[in-house]
């Protein structure tokens, strides 16, 4: 069998599964190991390098419009490259919500896969992630499940009563405990976008996040909606249970005024290789923020 068509864990199995493993060792060790948004190959490359020169695990995070416009060769690309790193790189796919993607997806050597669990009512979402992780798992593929709502509208601010899309933490516990999900995001005031003028800590829960902690201990929380969030809040986060911090702008925005500035000034190959240099500095960065720095 090509390796490729084996799931990571090669056994087929969740033993040595890259996403869980790397994040038992945080949990173990109170760090949190930064997923980083990709969307093209500088975005890779910078991952790997940041990775490797600061001895730090890594997850490289593609979303569903890769799996659909960048096909299911590049991702196949893109764990060849993460799984050969001197250091541990998993690769997960976020925020998986099509039926068809999640399909699609459970056919791919994905070490994680991310499903919303808040679509349908309780009961069905319980059935239908039970039925997927138990695919997933056979294949060697971890699942994290988000379970209330991540808001994010169109200027990114959340318009609806935030109580209501809370993660309760007792459902919580019933909802891990009765689906087997390896991971699991919440709803604690975060959104994805902006947070606004009044930034995230006029919205995030603190309280909810540790009572989902003491709730599920040994289920490491993954943090979504992190722009504009500061190095001392997200360390607020890593003591109450969160040991996956999803990042995106935060650490390409540099890399994006680097390409907007010097696109048609530098030759292509020195704008490549200066725009991934300017990326992996600012995930670097991040490594040492979150402490996953060295942990490799
Ligand atoms: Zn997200």
């Amino acid at each position: 069998m090509s390796p490729f068509t084996r799931k990571s864990p090669e056994t087929g199995t969740m033993e040595h599964n890259r996403t869980v493993d790397m994040l038992r060792r945080a949990q173990a060790y109170g760090y949190a190991v930064g997923a980083y948004n990709c969307y093209n190959d500088d975005g890779v490359m910078a991952v790997i390098r940041a990775a490797e020169a600061s001895k730090s695990p890594a997850i490289i995070q593609l979303f569903p419009w890769t799996l659909n416009f960048q096909g299911p060769h590049f991702i196949r690309w893109v764990v060849e490259y993460a799984h050969s790193a001197s250091v541990p790189i998993a690769v997960h796919l976020d925020h998986c919500i099509e039926p068809e993607d999640v399909r699609r997806a459970l056919e791919l050597p994905f070490d994680s896969i991310m499903i919303d669990a808040s679509r349908l009512d309780p009961e069905a979402n319980i059935a239908e992630c039970a039925r997927i992780v138990e695919e997933a798992n056979a294949r060697g593929i971890a699942i994290e499940a988000e379970l209330g709502r991540i808001e994010g509208g169109e200027d990114g601010l959340p318009l609806t009563d935030l109580e209501s899309i809370l993660t309760n933490p007792g459902f919580a516990r019933e909802f891990v405990d009765r689906t087997g999900v390896q991971l699991l995001a919440p709803s604690f005031g975060n959104i994805h976008g902006s947070y606004g003028p009044l930034g995230p800590k006029a919205y995030w829960r603190l309280d909810v996040l540790k009572d989902l902690n003491e709730n599920i201990p040994s289920i490491p929380l993954v943090l979504h909606g992190t722009t504009a969030v500061s190095d001392v809040l997200f360390r607020e986060t890593i003591k109450r249970g969160v040991h996956k911090i999803n990042l995106n702008r935060t650490v390409r925005d540099d890399y994006s005024r680097f390409v907007a500035a010097n696109a048609g000034k530098l030759e292509l190959t020195a704008l490549k290789e200066q725009a991934v240099e300017v990326h992996a500095k600012s995930i670097e960065r991040l490594m040492d923020v979150l402490g996953s720095s060295g942990r490799a």
